[in-house]
């Protein structure tokens, strides 16, 4: 696999079920009411499109306002028992890609602990400020379907369901290694291993992310022919999470192969259409074009940089942004 990442294809946002809703003031947009609203106003409009408070999230209400699931302007505001509301970091859930080949490390064996400590570390750190995350992770490390299909009479679809074990055998060791540092985790399937995880359960995954639990979703779509990026734009629509993270073993986005071309430039941002339009290998067009459709905004960033993993789940400013602007999308601080 290249080792840079090229454009291909990422964006934003999230198909949320609010976002099919009328706005709620005449004919402006999610974003454009929100700044016009003050915070108290904004609080008590969460408390009133909250769809549910059960009484086993005790601690804090979290209440999402259709703005939220916006790529260029979610507010995010917590809510707490007294109707307060404390400032929030600029994703409230994120969905974080995590490739196989990320997960491989050195390569010399399929997963380095090492990798999955770190990773498990960041996310940690992350969730104690409340950010929601949801992982789904890859398989390339272990088998990937397209490589092996044709060999010794492989078909395709085979292929691909080994490469969707795969993906599950890497999730479970992530989930292990996040519960050895005390981060409750839960795994879901896309089909049913239920001796080992739960089915993917959309209401269920949105329910665990609420309570604090990061969700690893695993064997990707549960279809051959697809890829576990495109997993992640599709998980990333269902459970309204704001953006998609892609965690690889590069900076970004860059307009040339830096191990060839040493004048090759990392990109800042870039917009779905010049990733597909010049066909940088990004992601597969399958996962570009559902982030542009749902504009959900796609962040590449290196993984292997210490504290990377925070700073992108945090919204800071790294690596390649794609489907928006750093300015609109960063971390308000
Ligand atoms: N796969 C699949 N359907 C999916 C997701 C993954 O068939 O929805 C298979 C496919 O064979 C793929 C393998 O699982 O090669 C591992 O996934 P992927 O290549 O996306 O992993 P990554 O490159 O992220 O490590």
């Amino acid at each position: 696999m290249a080792s840079f990442v090229c454009l291909n294809s990422i964006t934003s946002c999230c198909s949320s079920p609010f976002s099919k809703q009328k706005p709620f003031l005449g004919g402006s947009s999610p974003n454009a009411f929100s700044h016009a609203l003050t915070s108290s106003q904004r609080s008590r409009l969460l408390l009133c499109s909250s769809s549910s408070s059960s009484s086993d999230n005790s601690d804090t209400i979290r209440l999402r306002h259709p703005a939220q699931m916006s790529s260029m302007a979610p507010f995010g505001v917590t809510m707490n028992e007294g109707g307060l509301s404390r400032p929030s970091h600029k994703w409230q859930r994120v969905l974080l890609k995590v490739s196989g080949e990320a997960l491989a490390g050195d390569q010399l064996q399929n997963i380095d602990p090492k990798i999955t400590m770190a990773i498990a570390r960041e996310v940690a750190a992350v969730t104690r400020l409340g950010i929601e995350v949801a992982i789904v992770v890859g398989g390339g490390n272990i088998f990937r379907g397209s490589s092996w299909a044709g060999s010794s009479g492989l078909d395709r679809s085979s292929a691909d369901y080994i490469g969707m074990l795969a993906t599950v055998m890497n999730a479970i060791f992530l989930q292990a290694t996040m519960e050895s540092i005390g981060i409750p985790t839960r795994v879901q399937t896309a089909f049913r291993m239920s001796e080992v995880a739960e089915p993917y359960i959309r209401r269920r995954a949105v329910r665990h992310l609420e309570k604090g639990r990061v969700v690893i979703f695993a064997a990707g779509t549960g279809n051959p022919f697809f890829t576990t990026d495109t997993a992640a734009a599709l998980r990333c629509a269902e459970i309204n999470a704001e953006v998609v993270l892609k965690a690889t073993n590069v900076d970004g986005v860059y307009d040339d192969n830096p191990k060839r071309n040493p004048d090759a430039r990392l990109l800042d941002t870039l917009t779905y259409h010049e990733v597909t339009s010049k066909e940088l290998s990004v992601m597969d067009m399958t996962a570009i074009t559902l982030c542009q459709e749902n504009n959900i905004p796609v962040v590449v960033f290196n993984l292997n940089k210490p504290g990377n993993i925070s700073r992108a789940i945090k919204g800071e400013k790294v690596g390649t942004l794609i489907g928006g602007t750093w300015n609109s999308t960063v971390a308000r601080t």
